[in-house]
């Protein structure tokens, strides 16, 4: 282990290196409630209840006090690396830095404890930020109308499909096919599926990106959309997207747009201006609110004029000075999400809108292209590049030159994690042989990117003079390398304390 690793990755090794079960902590008539005296007479209304229906053994829930239970989570989160404790390159799922401003208007009380069935004239508020929200994405991306019901980026791919699908149908024919390009993200060609349609893969070409005659060749008046990711999973501009979207709107196919990685596009080009019809956000990647372990997310869908019809319902309207939810939508979809969406990561998104700014946006999209491509210029000389256009928010490499020495992009993703990194996304886009996807995002550092370059260049060094200690890596965490697929393969989901060794086999 190289000295320098060791000293970047303070916080990975604490003085507790195994924790128990809360089930181990447990010890009879441990509590951490007390309760008003009218629960005390809780004994008398099971009285009341048929033995039947009454509980015969106990729950058996662990008895913990209180200051056992919060140290025990207390622990277990350091062993995690998250946004706030250092740089999460994950290509393609933006772990930017969400700022503290976000985190206290999503606590404001007016938000935070407004009951969803709050009757419309006591929840204007809410309402118009809602309305707000829906008109800036609009104007970030130039679509006509925006639902922010779905909550997550797939579940906006399903709609905005199923909308594509509503429109043709509506039309007379709901057609039988999507195309998918290869450079595409995997929940496209799920959504697709999803929503009864079959799936085409379609090539992209030797730059990376699409080229119209592969559309031109894979689209007939069956086709009832191509969805794209732009840009692409090679974190690359799909430059022909205006003549693509023609080509698919002579043939009547619409064009979907996964716009997850907007980061590399608000406030400087927007898809609507490109004859895209449909896009999901990920407002938990390009607006800065919590996700993965940290959240829910939010994933509003943007569409055309033409889509607008089948917009889930309901749909926040002004009506004057006034908001109200419009339920009154013949050709909706109907509901997508139980009430209107995840409405706490909208005041987030919305926070993050109102504090940047347009200029604002518009900066922290070049920041996030500057960030990439300096990365690539940093490492270029060193790692396999296998695409040469210049990149937007995201690079990826692959461990070509590292074949020779037995060394894998597995290998190198775990030795990032003892310098202190989380590991990149890796092995995809699997249109590149172990590929190492980076993204950086437009929150780090220079000094910080520095540092990851020269991880990443220690670690090429040594896959050339030591490839055993990579392979063993990580040695600095508290469980080393694991293997990748018996959790799969031969689940333990239960815990049966009669059986414990005090190995834990949980
Ligand atoms: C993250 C991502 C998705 C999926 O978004 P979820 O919110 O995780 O469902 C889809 N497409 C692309 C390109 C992404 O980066």
């Amino acid at each position: 282990m190289s000295e320098q690793g060791k000293k970047t990755s303070a916080g990975l090794s604490g003085l507790i290196r195994t924790e128990p079960l809360l089930w181990e902590h447990s010890r009879p008539g441990r509590q951490a409630y007390s309760l008003p005296k009218a629960f005390g007479e809780i004994h008398e209304v099971s009285k009341s209840i048929p033995g039947h229906l009454l509980r015969i053994e106990s729950a058996q829930l662990p008895e913990l006090d209180e200051p056992t239970v919060i140290r025990h989570f207390t622990r277990l989160s350091t062993w995690n690396h998250g946004v706030d404790s250092g740089m999460y390159p994950l290509g393609s799922c933006t772990m930017k830095y969400n700022p503290r401003i976000n985190e206290r208007t999503a606590r404001l009380e007016g938000f935070a404890a407004l009951h969803p069935y709050v009757p419309e004239e006591l929840s204007q508020g809410a309402l118009r930020l809602m309305a707000e929200l829906a008109d800036y994405l609009a104007e970030i991306s130039g679509f006509a109308g925006v639902t922010l019901q779905p909550a997550a980026g797939a579940q906006g791919e399903l709609t905005g499909i199923k909308m594509i699908r509503a429109f043709h149908k509506d039309k007379g024919d709901a057609r039988k096919k999507v195309l998918v390009p290869d450079t595409a993200h995997g929940t496209n060609p799920a959504s697709s599926h999803l929503s009864g349609y079959k799936v085409i893969e379609i090539p992209s070409g030797p730059d990376g990106i699409l080229e119209p005659e592969a559309v031109e060749e894979a689209v007939d008046d069956q086709v009832a959309a191509l969805m794209v990711t732009n840009p692409n999973t090679l974190g690359l501009f799909e430059q022909n997207i205006a003549k693509i979207a023609d080509i698919l709107h002579a043939k009547g196919a619409l064009l979907y747009c996964d716009g997850a990685n907007l980061n590399s596009l608000m406030g400087i080009a927007r898809p609507g201006d490109m004859g895209i019809d449909v896009m999901q956000f990920n407002l938990h990647k390009t607006f800065s609110t919590p996700h993965g372990g940290g959240g829910p997310g939010s994933g509003p869908v943007g569409v055309a004029e033409q889509l607008k019809p089948f917009l889930p319902s309901p749909v926040v309207v002004a009506d004057g000075d006034k908001y109200r939810l419009d339920y009154d939508r013949p050709k909706s979809i109907g509901k997508v999400k139980a009430f209107y969406g995840n409405f706490a990561i909208m005041v987030r998104a919305y926070t993050y809108i109102r504090e940047l700014g347009a200029a604002g946006l518009k900066r922290a999209t070049e920041m996030a292209v500057l960030n990439a491509n300096y990365v690539r210029a940093g490492l270029e000389d060193t790692y396999d590049l296998p695409y040469k256009a210049r990149s937007l928010h995201e690079v990826v490499f692959s461990d070509k030159h590292l074949e020779e020495f037995g060394v894998t992009t597995l290998d190198v993703a775990k030795r990032l994690i003892d310098h202190g990194f989380h590991p990149p996304t890796v092995y995809f886009p699997l249109v590149v042989h172990g590929s190492i996807m980076i993204e950086p995002t437009e929150t780090e550092s220079r000094e910080t990117l520095d540092e990851f370059i020269r991880a990443m260049k220690t670690i090429d060094q040594e896959a050339r003079t030591n490839p055993e200690e990579l392979h063993a890596a990580p040695q600095l965490t508290h469980i080393g390398r694991l293997d990748e697929v018996q959790a799969a393969r031969k689940p333990v989901l239960t815990y049966r304390q009669e059986k414990d060794t005090g190995k834990g086999d949980q």
